[in-house]
């Protein structure tokens, strides 16, 4: 051992390493080395006085052991030396290393002729050992081995002796073993090293696969082309499987594909090893693992993916690699406008799209009935646009919806994780409430009688006519016509004759609808052609341009004919006709009609005959009395079916007279019918007819599902909207209208005796001479001696008895007020004494909240001081049509209508200041019902409900939208107060 410097001892190291790497890379296997044999090789010499084996030194001194020769006197020399049976394994190609010494035959004196200077090699190819004799003819020679360098006397004398090295490649070979032969044929040789030795690619790990070791090819220009095995975890690559090439040298070369490590591991060196915890790797195709992704979590080592936190998903198309993400919340600011029977929302995003982009909406859609308040899916009569889910826009419009239906709408955000969740959904809702819709068309038109000059027409009622018929328009014109010039007739019921028309001419005809929602479409065209004219008759239609002296005698015929009618119609009919002039959208026509008057029962002598002029005696088995449904002056009145023969059975309210009634009671009480019998009107109640001939004496009227609109409109607070309380008060208006226009006064015009029906159509209830003294608990007697009920009349009819229809119209404003603040106490519990003082005073109601404006101006109109500065029914029902036409006209300014107008007028806004308690505020707005729902969410002081939002408020479980309105619209005027009040600091 010798202790070397610093840097010999680094070079020594590289040195090592280097022999390593040889070694390690030593690609040859060796049969047969003669050199590492020790011992005798006893290799066969033929003749044995031929070679001869000796034992050596080497160049470096060890012993070895060689085979020489040197019979360079003899001529003719043949000596053959042949190494034991050599088994080849796998080799193909054999290397063969000869060195040797080679005397130069100069240097050998007098051996001229005879000394060779080469020696030949040969083999044998054998499955076994073949015995000792050497067959000379079995062998198949491999070269002529000459000496690059031999023996040299040197110049002192001494030997120097000069090695070769040759080698020579054998193959293919193709039996299991081989023998080598050395034919000498004169020279002097020694055979100092014998090697025999074929070539191998060594196993080895390139890309993750696994090559075997692999004998090289037999040919020299041949690669072995070898399949590669994955290592533990790793997998081949798609159509890349690992290859390697073995070349003749032993040397791997042309890596073809490779392995890669599998879902949840990666590459360190030669190996794949697992991913960490908290780490994964989703496909064999990523390098290396990743950390978890958002939310998401593994504990476990050599995943491929990680589990979601809980709450959270992967959608099925989501990547490993993105973040685990959730359902989104709500939308926000869900708004609706409602245009008769299309629904239109619009939202806003929701604030958390629970961490993706893919936000669409779905739009839920539920009738709910009025009460109790059940909801079924509306099925699939309802469209929606563009689409019901799947919506990527935040606003949806739902149509065909059904007239004064109730509809909650369920707005939802989901995501691709919506459906994976099992978490409560999340919507914004809204309660919405249908408005009237014009009807559907008038399809069916039947020609009845066609004539010369005028044809009749037939029709069915619309399918969906979405509220009360109130009037037919025929529009039509000569088909030939070349300016298309319409005229048109208006009529009440299913039919209608059209006069003056040319004969043989061709007429096309469409009709359309009328409601308190206004017109329908037209219906299709119906053509029509007149008769042709008799022969003999003459008689022509002569255009207007024509002959102007012609048009003052058609007028003036006309004239006189209609003044015969008018005259013979108040003398025998009691009738009104007359022309009435139409505008609807900008068409202005005359058209006839008939109106009866009203005739006083009391001027009959005898009131029975009264009852049967106008009321049908009506046979007690047709009536099915059901079920009290309210108390009456002259006894109970109940619900029950009225089946007349050849006729549906219908709905009916039976007032019945209670038994032992005085005749006059008998009177008083048919009364009523025999008024009641004179009106046929849509927006008046119907009497079907009376039992006089039976007992119980009853009157039968048409059945108002909903009762008294008073007590409707309280029942159903702030669920309407504007459009549907207008259109009831446009039924009120009509209703009163076709009452006036007989020359019929009401007296006792109130909510509480409008009834209301299924299809919140409001009829005019109540009739009767001494019933406004006797049966309305709102009457009172007054100075003039009556009983009137005092906050519905106007001051002319409490002060001097004057009833008209002016005073009507009075009333009318007060039901306007009544509807339009859902049914409060018209000035509330001021004493009537007051209320005559305020009104005289000139004080009148304030509008009431959310009330437009121009509804208010039609209430204050209504109370005018002087009568004839009142509108007429006539003139408010087309103020109310125009309203109904034009929605925008009743949109309500925020604020305009709260606020107060009079002193009188404060008391619509509660002075928050006199509420100790959140329950007592609620008390005073109506509101008491949602008392639990503001204790629940801890909403105990004023302060904190001066403070809330819109949304606060929709949190609390509130739904209908007017109720919200109501508590949002008391929350700012609350706000309002206390800043003035307090100065509390609260933002408004
Ligand atoms: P009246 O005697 O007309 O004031 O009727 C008494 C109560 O009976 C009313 O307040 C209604 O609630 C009910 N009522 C009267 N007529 C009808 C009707 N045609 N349909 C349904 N309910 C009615």
């Amino acid at each position: 051992h010798i202790d070397l410097p610093g840097t010999v001892e680094h070079f020594r190291i590289i040195l090592d390493l280097i022999t390593w790497f040889t070694l390690l890379f030593l690609v040859i296997v060796i049969l047969l080395d003669s050199k590492a044999q020790q011992t005798e090789m006893e290799w066969i010499s033929s003749p044995p006085s031929g070679w001869e084996e000796i034992s050596g030194l080497d160049e470096n001194y060890t012993p070895i052991r060689t085979y020489q020769v040197c019979q360079v006197m003899e001529p003719n020399q043949n000596n053959w030396l042949r190494t034991n049976w050599i088994e080849k394994g796998d080799a193909q190609r054999i290397f063969v290393e000869l060195k040797f010494t080679l005397r130069d035959c100069n240097s050998l004196p007098g051996v001229v002729g005879t000394c060779k200077e080469t020696f030949n090699l040969y083999y044998q190819e054998t499955d076994s050992e073949v015995g000792r004799n050497i067959r000379e003819n079995q062998y198949v020679k491999i070269d002529t081995i000459a000496a690059d360098e031999s023996f040299t006397q040197g110049d002192l004398g001494e030997r120097k002796m000069k090695l070769n090295t040759e080698v020579r490649i054998i193959g293919p070979l193709s039996r299991r073993g081989f023998y080598l032969a050395f034919q000498d044929v004169g020279a002097c040789i020694a055979l100092v090293s014998v090697k025999v030795y074929y070539k191998k690619c060594w196993s080895i790990i390139e890309n993750l696969a696994t090559f075997p070791d692999t004998v090289t090819g037999s040919e020299f220009s041949s690669l072995v082309e070898v399949e590669g095995m994955c290592v533990s975890d790793a997998e081949e690559e798609a159509d890349n499987s690992p290859k390697m090439h073995c070349s003749a040298e032993g040397e791997w070369l042309v890596p073809i594909g490779k392995c890669i490590c599998k879902a949840g591991f990666h590459q360190k060196g030669d190996a794949c090893e697992p991913c960490g915890r908290g780490f994964y790797k989703s496909s064999s195709q990523d390098l290396q693992c990743s950390r978890c992704p958002a939310h998401s979590y593994n504990d476990r080592e050599g995943s491929w993916r990680c589990d979601c936190e809980d709450g959270y998903y992967r959608a099925l198309s989501d990547p490993p690699s993105v973040a685990c993400t959730r359902p989104p919340s709500a939308p926000q600011n869900l708004v609706y406008n409602i245009n008769q029977t299309t629904v239109s929302l619009e939202w806003s995003p929701p604030a958390d799209t629970g961490g993706r982009n893919d936000v669409t909406y779905r739009i839920m859609c539920r009738r709910c009935s009025w009460e109790p308040e059940e909801c079924v899916p509306c099925g699939g009569n309802v469209g929606y646009s563009p689409q019901q889910a799947g919506l990527v826009d935040t606003y949806v419009s739902v149509v065909d919806l059904l007239a004064h239906a109730n509809y909650t709408f369920e707005v939802e955000a989901v995501n691709g994780v919506s459906d994976l969740s099992r978490t409560q959904r999340l919507f914004a809702a809204v309660s919405v409430a249908t408005s009237q819709a014009a009807p559907s068309q008038v399809s069916e038109v039947i020609k009845e009688r066609v004539q010369q000059r005028s044809i009749q027409l037939s029709w069915q009622e619309p399918e969906l006519p979405n509220g009360v018929i109130t009037e037919y328009e025929i529009k039509y014109y000569e088909k030939e016509q070349k300016d298309r010039i319409y005229s048109t007739v208006k009529s009440r019921s299913t039919s209608a004759t059209v006069n003056n028309l040319k004969p043989s001419t061709a007429y096309v005809f469409q009709i359309r609808a009328f409601t308190a929602a206004g017109y329908g479409t037209f219906g299709p065209r119906v053509e029509v052609t007149t008769k042709e004219e008799a022969s003999g008759t003459t008689a022509t239609i002569v255009s207007s341009e024509q002959n102007p002296v012609i048009i003052i005698a058609v007028v003036a015929v006309a004239g006189t004919i209609i003044l015969v009618f008018m005259v013979f119609g108040f003398i025998i009919g009691r009738r009104h006709c007359g022309y009435s002039k139409a505008d609807q959208e900008g068409d202005e026509e005359l058209y006839f009609q008939c109106t009866k008057t009203y005739i006083d029962p009391e001027t009959y002598e005898d009131p029975n005959r009264a009852v049967h002029q106008f009321a049908k005696e009506l046979d007690a088995s047709c009536i099915k009395i059901e079920r009290v449904i309210g108390a009456g002056e002259f006894g109970e009145v109940c619900s029950g079916r009225l089946k007349l023969p050849g006729k549906r059975d219908t709905s009916v309210a039976i007032k019945t007279l209670k038994v032992g009634y005085s005749e006059k009671q008998r009177r008083d009480f048919l009364c009523e019918a025999s008024i009641m019998g004179q009106f046929d009107h849509p927006n008046v109640v119907h009497l079907e007819g009376v039992v006089t001939r039976g007992k119980p004496v009853m009157i039968v009227i048409e059945y108002m599902e909903n009762g008294s609109l008073d007590a409707f409109l309280r029942k159903h607070d702030g669920q309407f909207t504007v459009i549907q309380l207008v259109g009831m008060l446009r039924g009120i208006a009509a209703g009163m209208r076709y009452l006036s226009d007989m020359g019929y006064v009401h007296r006792d015009l109130a909510a509480r005796n409008i009834l209301v029906n299924s299809n919140l159509v409001c009829k005019v209830s109540d009739f009767g001479l001494s019933r406004v003294i006797d049966d309305d608990p709102e009457a009172v007697y007054t100075t003039t001696g009556g009983k009137i009920p005092v906050r519905w009349t106007a001051m002319e009819a409490i002060q001097y008895r004057k009833f008209t229809s002016a005073s009507d119209v009075w009333s009318y404003g007060i039901v306007m007020w009544e509807v339009m603040s859902y049914g409060e106490r018209p000035y509330w519990d001021m004493s009537n004494q007051d209320v005559i003082k305020a009104i005289e005073e000139g004080y009148r109601l304030p509008a009431p909240m959310d009330c437009p404006p121009g509804l208010h101006q039609l209430m204050l109109d209504c109370w005018q001081k002087e009568r004839a500065d009142r509108p007429k029914f006539d003139q408010i029902v087309g103020i109310l049509d125009k309203m109904i036409r034009n929605p925008n006209t009743l949109k309500t300014p925020v604020g305009t209508c709260t606020r107060p107008i009079s002193p009188l007028l404060d008391q619509s806004t509660p002075d928050f200041a006199a509420f100790r308690s959140v329950g007592e505020w609620l008390d005073a707005i109506k509101m008491e019902r949602y008392r639990d729902n503001f204790t629940a969410a801890g909403y105990s002081s004023l302060e904190s409900v001066a403070r809330m939002s819109i949304e606060d408020v929709m949190s609390l479980g509130i739904t209908l939208v007017g109720h919200q309105k109501k508590i949002m619209s008391s929350i700012q005027t609350m706000r309002a107060q206390m800043l003035h009040l307090h100065g509390t600091g609260i933002q408004v």
